[in-house]
């Protein structure tokens, strides 16, 4: 049956692989999207289509809509980004939840909520299952993302328990793919970038740090699947990779990848960068027989072509 789907943050690089999944499976998709590090490229394929509509909206704001699921994806999600305005990244991440938890629950939608792993902090249990409570602080420069999205996950259990809504909360993984911002300032997209351009590889402390990479087509068969479990599943549920690299690691795949001639150079570790993160995904497994299917390699290869093409 054709749902209708609000989709915010749908112009992001998640968001807009959500939104082409959800139209080839069928369904009307209303993209809301304030545009803050969303691009109408990632879309404009999208736009002639009939079942898809394009909002311009801040979730910091109400609006009403009559939608029957909702993906709430609106946040930036890069350091720099979300460092950039903080008090408007954890508005948006509080308000933003709370105006969206107000939609589902005046349709009576079903509402999930794009939770992270920063939610484990700087985690002092490797790997992390969804039970850890995470090690993180409150006064540092990620805290406005991190505790953000740990009160919106406190506004969807409240608002399961004192109104009835129907949630799912994932926690993702870091993830890459095609329709990465090339500026975004993430490590994956920076490192492509700069190999590709011949520059210098901007490697943060020693590179020792580690993460567990996951491709995006693996995360959006993650989201669907969650959206679908039983209505008694609310997650939280870890989804992402296991696969666990350094980032001198991913550098060296990268320039072998590439063929290029880039030098890594060392630069200081940013404020509380965690030091290691792999998902625990047994629960992912268990309840919604979800798995990742592609290796950091095949994603590399498949995100290099995306970037050779637009820059
Ligand atoms: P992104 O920055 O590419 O996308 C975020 C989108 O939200 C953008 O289109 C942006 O314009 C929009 N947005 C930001 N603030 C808004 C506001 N106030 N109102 C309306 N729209 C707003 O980031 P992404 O990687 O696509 O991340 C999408 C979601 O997934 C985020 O909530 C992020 O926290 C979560 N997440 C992503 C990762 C990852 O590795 N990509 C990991 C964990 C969690
Ligand atoms: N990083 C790096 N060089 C870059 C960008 C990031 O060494 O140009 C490091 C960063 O310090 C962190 C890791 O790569 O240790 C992942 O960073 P990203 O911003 O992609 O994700 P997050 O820290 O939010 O997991």
């Amino acid at each position: 049956m054709k749902k209708k789907v609000l989709v915010t943050g749908g112009a992001g690089f998640v968001g807009s692989h959500l939104c082409r999944r959800l139209l080839n499976d069928g369904n009307e998709v209303i993209c809301l999207d304030n545009f803050f590090t969303g691009n109408k490229e990632n879309i404009i394929d999208l736009l002639p289509h009939p079942y898809f509509e394009l909002v311009r909206h801040d979730v910091q704001e109400p609006i009403l809509l009559e939608v029957d699921e909702i993906y709430n994806l609106a946040c930036p999600a890069s350091p720099p980004y979300y460092q950039y305005d903080p008090v408007a990244t954890t508005r948006t991440s509080v308000l933003g939840a709370i105006n969206m938890l107000d939609i589902a629950r005046k349709c009576n939608a079903k509402i999930l909520q794009a939770s992270t792993s920063e939610v484990y902090g700087d985690p002092e249990v490797h790997p992390q299952p969804e039970t850890y409570r995470g090690s993180v602080s409150t006064t540092g420069i990620r805290a406005c993302y991190d505790e953000g999205k740990r009160c919106a996950e406190t506004l969807f259990f409240d608002y399961y328990r004192q109104y009835g809504v129907e949630i799912k909360v994932i926690r993702i993984f870091n993830t890459y793919g095609p329709y990465m911002n090339p500026d975004d300032g993430r490590v994956v997209s920076n490192f492509i970038v700069q190999a590709l351009k011949g520059k210098d590889i901007t490697m943060y402390g020693d590179g020792t740090q580690t993460r567990s990479f996951q491709y995006i087509d693996d995360l959006i068969d993650g989201m669907i699947k969650l959206m679908a479990s039983r209505s008694e599943f609310t997650g939280p549920v870890n989804i992402g990779n296991p696969d666990e690299f350094t980032m001198l690691e991913l550098a060296k795949k990268v320039i072998e990848l590439t063929d290029s001639k880039s030098k890594i150079i060392y630069k200081p570790l940013p404020q509380d960068d965690p030091l290691q993160r792999q998902p625990m995904i047994d629960l992912a497994k268990k309840e919604l027989d979800w798995y990742p299917k592609i290796n950091l390699r095949d994603g590399l290869v498949k995100s290099i072509e995306y970037f050779k093409k637009i820059i």
